[in-house]
């Protein structure tokens, strides 16, 4: 550590920036949590869907104790519950924000971060770099200001930032224009977002646990509201959507796979799957009331017309937040090269399979700058919040100059 207490900014108040926030807190470091939103905003977003994962592994001993330290009456859900989002920030996330006593910024966005005094090119190797502090530029209610901070930690998620349904991964023709009529997150099809979508034709485009948890959603709106009409688009050539995971042990992830697969293929639901198929172009009709689609099947076009369109086709990392820094980036997944690297040479593509990589694979040639949580995998998907607790762990190993500290043992 040097000399100074290092002040930590800490990006994004989601789970591993609150549990990053809480290790900084019993290590009396400083710390600053910007946060775009509310305290754990994209989970809150999401907050209608149930976590695949039982709460015992979504929280941390850390986290419990400080919590119960404070509120002896607080009631954890049980280790084996599979909860909502929404419940995961009410009776975790918010409980662990409430106890931090560093500041916590809401509404407040980082725009940018540089290193004070040196542009991305500069210093490049050189020790000087790593000692002068970061600059962040950061927003809260349209006003823009700068901060200061010694040591970065990125944990932004990527849920704020869609990847595009058109073909090899770029925007289907016309789909930048109607964009901001696209639901690219997961629609609360039986909550909130019900009334847009009664009776309506939508088409959903992709072929993973989000898209199939809309699915299902549409699925059950259609038994109440039966001209509520699903067209379901996927890019691979499997008879059914999902892959299922052998012998998977989180129950609640197999039984959607299921569910969903059940209904792409049963002739009775009001589901239609055309798998193989690429949405080639999107054409607003009627001021953005209803849409014509073209889709291609192999060589073959066809131009379909709906009502709505949700495009549950995966995150991708903000990397404008840290364009001018010295951050290594893997060129396929653009997560951090080499957590990336470690990652594409460990075999399996379940996600409860993975381990953390050690502190090593946090590093990257931007001194002090780390990238954790969700983005840290890039597009990679198998993400588990088990891993993020882990490597806050290892963060702080790193910064502590303190090679076996672990916090969640002690
Ligand atoms: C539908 C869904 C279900 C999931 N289910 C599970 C599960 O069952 N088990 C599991 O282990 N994992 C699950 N995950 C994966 C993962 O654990 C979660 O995405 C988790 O929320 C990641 O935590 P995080 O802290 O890394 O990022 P996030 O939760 O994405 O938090 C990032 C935070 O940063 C804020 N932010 C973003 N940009 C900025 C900015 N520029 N400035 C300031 N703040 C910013 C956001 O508002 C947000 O609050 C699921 C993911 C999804 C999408």
């Amino acid at each position: 550590m040097a000399a100074t207490t290092p002040r930590i900014a800490i990006l994004g108040a989601g789970p591993i920036g609150l549990e990053a926030a809480l290790y900084a807190q019993h290590l009396k470091l400083p710390f600053t949590i910007y946060e775009q939103g509310r305290v754990g905003e994209h989970v809150w977003r999401w907050g209608h869907v149930k976590l695949f994962s039982p709460f015992g592994m979504n929280a941390t001993p850390l986290g419990r104790k400080a919590i119960l330290a404070a509120d002896s009456e607080h009631e954890f859900p049980g280790d084996d519950a599979c909860i909502s989002g929404r419940e995961q920030v009410e009776r975790y996330l918010k409980p662990l924000a409430d106890i931090l006593d560093g500041e916590i910024k809401t509404e407040t966005r980082v725009i940018n971060v540089a290193r004070a005094g040196l542009y991305k090119q500069e210093g490049v190797g050189d020790v000087a770099r790593g000692k002068q502090p970061f600059l962040l530029l950061v927003r809260e209610r349209n006003q823009d200001r700068y901060e200061e901070a010694d040591i970065v930690l990125d944990c932004t998620g990527t849920y704020s930032h869609h990847r595009w349904m058109g073909p090899s991964g770029i925007p289907a023709l016309g789909e930048t224009q109607v964009e901001p009529h696209i639901a690219y997150n997961l629609v609360d099809v039986l909550g909130d977002g019900k009334r847009d979508y009664i009776n309506k034709s939508v088409l959903v485009v992709g072929a993973g646990y989000s898209a199939a948890t809309t699915v299902s959603g549409f699925a059950k709106l259609a038994q109440e509201h039966d001209t509520t009409w699903i067209t379901w688009v996927t890019r691979s050539s499997r008879t059914q959507p999902l892959k299922r995971i052998a012998n998977d042990p989180l129950r609640e992830r197999d039984r959607l796979a299921v569910a969903a697969n059940n209904l792409a293929t049963r002739a009775d639901a009001n589901v239609e799957f055309r798998g193989n198929t690429i949405v080639e172009a999107i054409e607003p009709q009627a001021g953005n009331q209803s849409f014509k689609i073209v889709l291609r099947t192999g060589g073959q076009r066809r131009t379909i017309e709906v009502d709505k369109i949700v495009a549950n086709v995966g995150y991708t990392p903000d990397r404008a937040i840290y364009r001018e820094l010295q951050v290594h980036e893997c060129y396929a997944s653009f997560g951090p090269m080499k957590l990336a690297a470690a990652l594409s040479g460990s075999a399996s593509s379940d996600c409860l399979t993975q381990v953390s990589h050690g502190s090593e694979t946090l590093r990257n040639p931007e001194p002090n700058f780390y990238i954790l949580g969700s983005k840290s995998y890039g597009r990679d998907s198998h993400f588990l919040l088990r891993i993020g607790f882990e490597q806050v762990r290892d963060v702080f190993t790193l910064i502590t100059g303190k090679a076996g500290l672990d916090l969640y043992k002690s």
